[in-house]
C-alpha cells in the first residue's frame, strides 16, 4: 500500500505535502507530483498538508482518479526527487 497523488495536483503543484515527508518519496513531474509507492510507509503526515486534497491512501483513491495509482507507481522512478516548497505552478 501506499499514498498516491491524484488529478486535483495537475497544473498546480503546490509542494505543501514534500516538506512533511519523513521518507522524501515525492518525485516532481512537469505537471503534478507522484509519491513513489515503494518508498512510502504510509504515515499520512502529507494528506492534510495538500490545500486540495489531491493525496489518498491507495485503497481510497476515488474510482475516477484509480488511473492515478498506476500513474505514480510509474511516473516516481522517472522523476527528480522533490523535498522543498517551490511556488505553485497556479500562482506564477
Ligand atoms: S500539496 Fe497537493 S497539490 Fe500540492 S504538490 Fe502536494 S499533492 Fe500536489
Ligand atoms: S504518506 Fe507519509 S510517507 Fe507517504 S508520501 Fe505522505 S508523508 Fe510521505
Amino acid at each position: 500500500m501506499a499514498h498516491v497523488v491524484c488529478k486535483p495536483c495537475v497544473d498546480c503543484k503546490y509542494t505543501d505535502c514534500v516538506v512533511v515527508c519523513p521518507v522524501e518519496c515525492f518525485y516532481e513531474g512537469e505537471r503534478m507530483l507522484y509519491i513513489h509507492p515503494d518508498e512510502c510507509i504510509d504515515c499520512e503526515a502529507c494528506v492534510p498538508e495538500c490545500p486540495v486534497e489531491a493525496i489518498f491512501l491507495a485503497d481510497n483513491v476515488p474510482d475516477e482518479w484509480k488511473e492515478y495509482i498506476q500513474i505514480n507507481a510509474d511516473m516516481a522512478p522517472q522523476c527528480p526527487k522533490i523535498t522543498e516548497k517551490k511556488t505553485p505552478l497556479c500562482e506564477q
